[in-house]
């Protein structure tokens, strides 16, 4: 084996293994490092219990940018998204609502709520739409610095002026209540159903330490309407044999362009020469050189950890420090010999086969963040819910099926006792929670997997636990992510950069970040700057 690289990505996550495709297909010679036994990071599949294979932590798929599956020729090495469909609330009064993908079957469903609201739903669909499509160039942009002089900046700030200019004034003042409002807030101009709107605005918290009705949560709301699967907004799908699948298919086409990828090599120092980035050491003390680092690991990890602070800027470092993570989410893995019976909708019907939300009300979201606020887990927690082995058997023993169970809140920090202590209550409580909509589910349990904030930081090395390497609010977004003056996927250490999910366009399995990186580094070596 080599000690001697161009580029040594530090992180087999998705995005990692994006940096490392592209920098190997542009003929540089490159290495990945992952500490874990397996690829993938937080996109992973692994078999928990014999034969219930896990999406462990990400569990639906479709921000993953249309160019990097095009351009990695992804489905050529393995990738296939299988649709999912719809979102399914069932309420304590024995009620529910159903959205599909299907506008009349959803219009008549909503008819059920309120027909100014079937009414509105549409508008509303085709406003966020238009948001989105204004935002997605954005995704594929490294983010200009508003107080630079250089052209290239100026040249990308000028774009942003006319792209904005060229919205309705409409269309300009939706998309400022959306970079400003709190998700219920914004939900509650266009609607009256109290279940719709707590159900919606559940995509505004996800990965934040914020409630439904905290301003900032409208964007976030917006960036889980970005998704996109053969150019259909808001399109969720699974990826076949969980998500580890997407990040196999990148590896794979690393490996293809010349890459070579090692796990359980975890990285514990950056190293230096003459202020300039050389190499890293292992845990186990081997060096290996290279003349570029590139690491998708969090800031927290790059910076604070693997660095000493006398070798960066004060300044930077301050700012590093200040960089919010506030994990607030955790994950229970089930393993069933049945599927979950709903007492509003009994039976396996297709509502199984999409997501299943408890979300209730919009008090109920809120009163879950009441308890994160001052440090405990949520008593009655926000819980999205998929069975993937409905949609594909191959994840489980015939007859059998997995069910992911994403929770929110689960604050990193605990008012009192530690996440040891309190893991198998909190996974108690999701299980109840789900019980009382589906009173079967603890006879059905054949195996679970209770993920902390806590387990995400130490298995995975999310800081804090926070699910998208960092919170997704807007003073940590665009060109202040993840500090400002350092968006541009460069660090104060020459030859030093940064591909996660810490930088922008941010969070979820999209490989923006590790793409983009890429391209920097790429401009980099033509002028000479590597
Ligand atoms: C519970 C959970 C649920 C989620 N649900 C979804 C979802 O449904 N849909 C979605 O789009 N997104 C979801 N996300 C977010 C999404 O998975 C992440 O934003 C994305 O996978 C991050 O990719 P990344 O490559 O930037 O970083 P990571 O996946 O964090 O990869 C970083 C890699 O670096 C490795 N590493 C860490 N330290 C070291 C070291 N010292 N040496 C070497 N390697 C190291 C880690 O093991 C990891 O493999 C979820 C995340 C979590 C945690």
């Amino acid at each position: 084996m080599s000690t001697q690289y161009d580029v040594i990505v530090i992180g087999g996550g998705h995005n990692g293994l994006v940096n490392a495709a592209y920098l190997a297909r542009a003929g540089k010679k490159v290495v990945v490092l992952e500490r874990r036994h397996v690829l993938g990071g937080a996109a992973v599949t692994e078999e928990i219990f014999p034969g219930f294979k896990f999406s462990v932590c990400s569990y639906v798929v479709s921000l993953l940018r249309p160019e990097i599956i095009r351009e990695l020729d992804l489905p050529r090495h393995g990738l296939e998204i299988l649709p999912l469909d719809g979102t399914f609330t069932p309420m304590p009064d024995g009620n529910h609502l159903w959205r599909v993908n299907d506008h009349a079957k959803t219009r008549r469903e909503l008819l059920r709520h309120s027909a100014l609201d079937a009414e509105a739903y549409e508008e509303f669909g085709k406003t966020m739409v238009e948001m989105c499509r204004w935002v997605k160039p954005l995704l594929s942009l490294v983010p200009p610095d508003p107080t630079s002089l250089h052209p290239r900046d100026l040249k990308k700030l000028l774009f942003l002026g006319r792209h904005f200019r060229a919205l309705s004034s409409e269309e300009k003042y939706t998309l400022i209540q959306i970079m400003t409002m709190g998700a219920a807030e914004f939900l509650d101009q266009w609607f009256e159903t109290d279940v719709l709107k707590a159900t919606m605005s559940a995509s505004g918290i996800i990965g934040t330490f914020l409630g439904v009705r905290s301003p900032g949560t409208a964007y976030v709301l917006l960036h889980h309407y970005m998704g996109e699967i053969d150019g259909a907004f808001r399109a969720w799908g699974f990826s076949r044999g969980g998500t580890g699948g997407v990040s196999l298919a990148i590896a794979a086409a690393a490996r293809e362009a010349g890459a070579e990828i090692r796990t359980e090599a975890p990285i514990a120092k950056i190293l230096l020469k003459n202020g300039r980035a050389a190499g890293v050491a292992l845990a186990n003390g081997d060096e290996i050189f290279g003349k570029v680092i590139s690491s998708s690991v969090d800031p927290r990890q790059t910076f604070l950890k693997m660095m000493a602070p006398g070798q960066l800027p004060g300044e930077f470092v301050e700012e590093v420090e200040r960089y919010k993570f506030r994990g607030s989410s955790g994950k229970v893995n089930l393993a069933l010999d049945a599927l979950p019976e709903f007492t509003c909708l009994p039976g396996a019907g297709t509502h199984l086969r999409g997501a299943v939300s408890i979300s209730p009300s919009v008090e109920y979201m809120e009163r879950a963040y009441d308890d994160a606020k001052y440090g405990d887990f949520s008593r009655q927690p926000y819980i999205d819910i998929v069975i993937p082995s409905l949609t594909d058997p191959s994840v489980a023993p015939p007859g059998k099926h997995v069910m992911s169970c994403f929770v929110q809140y689960a604050p990193y920090k605990l008012r009192e006792g530690t996440w040891d202590e309190k893991r198998e209550a909190f996974g108690d409580t999701v299980i109840e929670t789900i019980s009382k909509y589906a009173p079967n589910l603890k006879k059905i349990i054949v195996g679970r997997q209770v993920l902390t904030p806590l387990d995400l930081e130490r298995e995975w090395g999310l800081s804090e636990g926070n699910i998208f390497q960092g919170e997704l609010s807007l003073e940590q977004l665009f060109f202040l992510r993840p500090v400002p003056g350092w968006a541009q996927y460069r660090t104060p250490v020459r030859g030093l950069y940064m591909c996660g999910s810490a930088t922008h366009p941010g969070g979820g399995i999209m490989g923006a970040p590790g793409r983009l990186a890429a391209m920097e580094i790429l401009k980099d070596w033509q002028r000479g700057k590597v």
